[in-house]
């Protein structure tokens, strides 16, 4: 049996018979509401309502005429995803399992620090890749999110969060300057991260429209220098990301020679590390104060001997670069182990002497199976019989892809 790895361009725009207004640019819900009879300048007040004070119904929205409110409740919804599960880790670290209108769920973490917090958000339902240390590459069926589906995991963590103004409001009521709704100092969800499930770039059209509505200033308000898309190197499309987001860019490096990277990431098949990094030293916007991220794996006897930081360090001499040290995040049946700490810690002494700043990430919300590389919609634990399935859908998989 093949397995699912269609590509849908748009989910239905239709729920329960009403459209979807989330997910629309600002044109098109303007188009949308003209074409029931609406003025145009209600549009800026119905993007107000929805992407700035997070109305969830249009019962909310005061500034509209009763009537409208009616006429739009019959004709127009404001979908959330539901919430099929909500974990929270010892550490802060919180997880969503969010089911779409078609029944397919996806994951969402946030990870709180002091003074802000990153959403990682899914891209897809699954992922077509197949990296060998990657939970989500073992996942079957495979679809890319719309638009709305991934503009709606911002909004519904905003909601569980209660981050919106008139709730910062409650819990700030001085109304101080600094302390105000604009970026008031108890905000949580200020960055958002393209690592959830799923590879952004290959659904680059709706990840694109989505992060144009989330930085839209007069709605969440999330800037491009706090938006990060990592990739595991879709060579072709690197530089118009980089041309017409301008975000942060990550790449999923993980080795320093194609024999490695071909195994490990096959996508390296299809873009070996010299159009990578080449891709990468081309990438708009990239300079000492804005550095790509590169993320490392760090897997035990595999990508982690010191000879192999030096090779990092030559390969990515010239780019603006940082380097991002992830241990290892075990999830049930992975055939890898974690790097020792102490060899860790060396191969990052290694990279820092020649210059790079090389974090190691500390892995967040592993109890509840929410750190890098862990997310998929459900878990289990593998028999013999089911790990040799795996290896055959991954084998299917990468045929799918041409790898
Ligand atoms: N598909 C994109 C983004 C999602 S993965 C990409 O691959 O870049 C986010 C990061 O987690 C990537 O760097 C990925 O390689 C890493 N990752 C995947 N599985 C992991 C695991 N088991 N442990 C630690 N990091 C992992
Ligand atoms: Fe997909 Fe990224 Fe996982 Fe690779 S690491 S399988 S590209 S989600």
């Amino acid at each position: 049996m093949g397995i699912e790895t269609h590509t849908i361009a748009q989910s239905a725009p239709q729920i329960d018979g009403k459209r979807n207004l989330i997910g629309l640019t600002l044109g098109e819900l303007t188009a949308a509401l003209e074409d029931r009879g609406m003025e145009k300048f209600r549009a800026k007040q119905v993007w107000s309502w929805i992407y700035h004070h997070g109305a969830r119904d249009f019962a909310a929205m005061s500034t509209l005429a009763k009537p409208i409110r009616d006429m739009m409740d019959e004709h127009f919804t404001i979908h959330r995803p539901t919430v099929t599960s909500h974990q929270k880790s010892a550490d802060g670290t919180q997880k969503w399992l969010f089911k779409m209108a078609d029944g397919q769920e996806v994951e969402t973490v946030h990870i709180p620090e002091e003074d802000r917090g990153a959403l990682c958000v899914s891209s897809q339902v699954g992922c077509t890749l197949t990296c060998r240390f990657c939970h989500t590459g073992t996942q079957r069926l495979v679809r890319n999110l719309d638009a709305a589906e991934i503009v709606s995991q911002v909004l519904a963590a905003r909601d569980s969060l209660n981050e919106w103004p008139q709730a910062q409001k409650t819990k700030n009521p001085t109304g101080k300057p600094g302390q105000g709704d604009n970026n008031p100092p108890t905000r949580q969800l200020t960055n958002i991260v393209m690592m959830g499930m799923g590879e952004p770039l290959y659904n680059y059209e709706n990840v694109s429209k989505a992060l144009r509505i989330v930085m839209n200033s007069d709605g969440v308000a999330i800037g491009k220098r706090r938006i990060t898309l990592s990739t595991s190197g879709v060579v072709p499309l690197i530089g118009r990301c980089g041309a017409e987001l301008d975000v942060n860019l990550a790449i999923s490096l993980h080795a320093v020679t194609d024999e490695l990277r071909d195994q490990i990431v096959p996508l390296n098949r299809k873009y070996p590390i010299k159009e990578l990094l080449q891709a990468c030293r081309d990438y708009p916007g990239a300079s000492n104060s804005r550095r790509i991220t590169f993320e490392y794996v760090m897997l035990k006897g595999v990508n982690d001997s010191a000879s192999d930081a030096r090779q990092l360090v030559r390969l990515l001499r010239g780019i603006p670069a940082k380097i991002n040290l992830i241990p290892f995040n075990a999830w049930p049946g992975s055939a890898f182990e974690c790097s020792d700490w102490d060899v860790i810690q060396k191969f990052g002494e290694i990279v820092n002497m020649e210059g790079y700043a090389s974090p190691i990430r500390q892995p967040r919300g592993r109890d509840i199976m929410a750190a890098c590389g862990q997310l998929k919609s459900a878990s289990l634990k593998l028999s013999a019989a089911e790990r040799a399935e795996i290896d055959k859908l991954i084998a299917e998989k990468d045929a799918a892809q041409g790898l």
